[in-house]
C-alpha cells in the first residue's frame, strides 16, 4: 500500500476559485480545498487493500482520506486520470481536474446520508466534490437549499463556501466510470468503503436516501454484508419507496428511494423540483 507517486500528472493550472496552481490529477495534500488526504495517506491497489484499509479506518475523516486516493479498480483509475489529463471538456480546459475518487461531502455529524451513483467525468472528477460542477448537482443543491439543508443554492467548486447541515453525501461508486456504468466487480469492490462508512456512522445514522437504483442496491448489499436485518423479500427501488433496516444492535435505519437527479430524469420531467423537495422534507419526519 504505497503512495501513488507513479501517477502521470499534467499542469499545473490555476484552481478556478483559489487561483492556486494544481496538477491534474491533483497531488494528495497539495492544498486543494477540502482534500482529505496527505502525501502519507495509504493507497489501496486492489480489493484486498480496500478491505484492510476500510476496516482499519477509525474515523470518517480517515476513511475519506483513504477513499480519495484509492486505486483498486484499474479500469476506473485509467478512465478518471485520462479524462483529467487529456479528456477535459473544452469549457474547463484551463482548469485543473481532481482526477481522484470523490470523498464524502457534507455535515460530519449528520444523521442522514444521501447515496448517489458515481461521480461525473467533468463534475466531481473535475471539482473533487460530490455532485459539484454539473447539471445533476445544480438540481440537487438547489433543492437542498430550498429545504434548509444547504446554506446556498449553488455548488460551483470546492472552496465556494457551500455548507450542508444535517446531511452528508456519498456515492455507491466513488470513481467516475465510462458511460456512467460501473461493472458489478467495481461496484462490489467500492461497496466495502460504503459499508465502513455505515459502520462508522453507527447508531447516529437515522435515514439513508438513495438517488437511483444502483445506490439503493448498493446500500442493501453493504448492510446485508454488515449483518443488518433487511426485509424479505428484498425491498425494490422506486421513487418514494421506503424500507426499515435494523443494525445488529437493533437500531432502526430508514431507507428512502428517490429518482436520480441526472439530466435524463430532470430534463424529461420524470423528476421535478417539487418531487425532490417532497422526498427531502420527508427525511426529517
Ligand atoms: S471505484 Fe471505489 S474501489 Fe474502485 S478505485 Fe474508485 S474508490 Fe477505489
Amino acid at each position: 500500500m504505497t503512495a501513488d507517486d507513479d501517477v502521470v500528472r499534467v499542469g499545473p493550472d490555476p484552481h478556478p476559485i483559489t487561483g492556486d496552481p494544481h496538477l491534474s490529477p491533483v497531488l494528495p495534500g497539495s492544498g486543494w480545498p477540502t482534500d482529505p488526504a496527505t502525501a502519507r495517506t495509504p493507497v489501496a491497489h486492489g480489493p484486498g487493500d480496500v478491505q484492510h484499509l476500510a476496516a482499519s479506518a477509525d474515523t470518517l475523516a480517515e476513511l475519506d482520506a483513504r477513499v480519495s486516493v484509492c486505486r483498486a479498480c484499474p479500469r476506473l483509475v485509467d478512465w478518471r486520470e485520462t479524462v483529467a489529463r487529456e479528456g477535459r471538456r473544452a469549457s474547463f480546459a484551463d482548469q485543473p481536474y481532481w482526477g481522484r475518487p470523490g470523498p464524502s461531502f457534507g455535515d460530519p455529524t449528520a444523521d442522514t446520508l444521501i447515496v448517489g451513483l458515481a461521480p461525473a467525468a467533468n463534475g466531481t472528477n473535475r471539482t473533487g466534490r460530490m455532485f459539484t460542477g454539473d447539471a445533476s448537482g445544480d438540481f440537487l443543491y438547489a433543492a437542498l437549499h430550498r429545504t434548509g439543508y444547504a446554506n446556498q443554492p449553488t455548488s460551483v467548486g470546492a472552496g465556494d463556501g457551500l455548507r450542508l447541515t444535517g446531511i452528508r453525501i456519498v456515492a455507491a461508486v466513488r470513481c467516475a466510470p465510462p458511460a456512467n456504468a460501473p461493472t458489478p466487480t467495481e461496484r462490489a469492490t467500492c461497496a466495502t468503503w460504503l459499508g465502513r462508512d455505515l459502520e462508522l456512522l453507527g447508531d447516529r445514522l437515522r435515514v439513508v436516501m438513495t438517488l437511483g437504483a444502483i445506490g439503493w442496491n448498493g446500500v442493501l448489499a453493504a448492510t446485508t454484508t454488515l449483518g443488518w436485518t433487511v426485509p424479505k423479500p428484498r425491498p425494490k427501488f422506486g421513487h418514494g419507496a421506503r424500507a426499515e433496516l435494523l443494525t445488529p444492535s437493533g437500531h432502526p435505519v430508514r431507507l428512502v428511494g428517490c429518482f436520480h437527479v441526472s439530466p435524463h430524469n430532470t430534463y424529461t420531467g420524470r423528476l421535478t423540483p417539487p418531487m425532490l423537495d417532497d422526498v427531502l422534507l420527508s427525511l426529517r419526519n
